[in-house]
């Protein structure tokens, strides 16, 4: 079962690493995905989405990860972790690759920085695969100066129909623990308002994550995300975003037929 989920993480990687789509270069972005109920799979640090396969991704304990949050949460009167402790705990959080049990001998391979995100986007209703980016469009719009404002509202039905009827906004925050802190923060935030998980979230001065209940999902999502991007960015030319109304957003995100269609997609 997990190596099935592995090779399909490996498959989606990949694809998000394509350089045709410009959505990373280099050793940016990383994935993951849930292995069982205690485990999941995460991209190490150091590898490269592009030409990522089996062995560049290290598995990883929810408790274990989750627990470096709440050792850190400086609202619960914790300490703010140093750089060396959060490394050191991310290898004590390893698992073994094919029995997911641990802790896992250090063979070298160090979790990515952004693992503790993963864990916390993995730990909502639904969601079994990420992807963080950083598409060259996404980003023309989390580093302007309009960023909020641009991402304010929702501009044609598609765009709902993949990515929800918002984004996730998180301001500018140091990545690790504390963007894993503020990130938690806000989506509680989200849910509260919406009632539902969110499906896209935007880091300002930094990137894109995609929440997808399958590969296929995410994959689908940060594409649409990218496009939406480019239509926004297009829209500055010629006076500005003009918005979808809320009842508009509302009525596409809850109606039966779109409904049907968002499952479709998604598959
Ligand atoms: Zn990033």
């Amino acid at each position: 079962m997990s190596n099935d989920v592995l090779a399909q993480l490996v498959s989606m990687s990949r694809h998000l690493g394509d350089p045709a789509l410009d959505y990373v270069i280099l050793g940016e972005g990383n994935t993951s995905a849930r292995a069982d109920a205690d485990t999941f799979w995460v991209k190490a640090s150091g590898t490269e989405l592009r030409t990522i396969d089996r062995p560049g991704f290290v598995r990883v304990s929810f408790d274990r990860a989750l627990a470096i949050l709440e050792a850190s949460d400086l609202t619960k009167g914790a300490a703010s972790l140093t750089d060396g402790e959060v490394k050191k705990r991310l290898i004590e959080a390893r698992v073994d690759s094919a029995t997911g049990i641990g802790p896992a001998p250090d063979d070298g391979v160090r979790p990515s920085v952004e693992t503790v995100l993963h864990a916390i986007c993995l730990s909502l209703e639904g969601v079994n695969f990420v992807g963080h980016t950083h598409p060259t469009a996404i980003n023309a719009l989390t580093c302007s100066a309009a960023f909020e404002t641009a991402v304010s509202g929702r501009l044609f039905p598609d765009e709902i129909v993949l990515c929800g009827p918002a984004p996730v906004v998180v301001p500018y925050t140091d990545p690790g623990i504390p963007l894993a802190h503020g990130v938690r923060d806000l989506i509680e935030r989200y849910i509260g308002e919406y009632r539902e998980r969110p499906e896209v979230i935007l880091m300002q001065n930094h990137g894109l994550i995609a929440l997808g209940r399958t590969a296929q999902q995410v994959e689908n999502i940060t594409a649409m995300a990218v496009k939406a991007a480019r239509v926004l960015l297009g829209t500055y030319a010629l006076g500005g975003p003009h918005f979808l109304t809320a009842e508009a957003v509302d009525r596409i995100h809850t109606r039966p037929d779109e409904l049907y269609r968002r499952g479709v997609i998604g598959e």
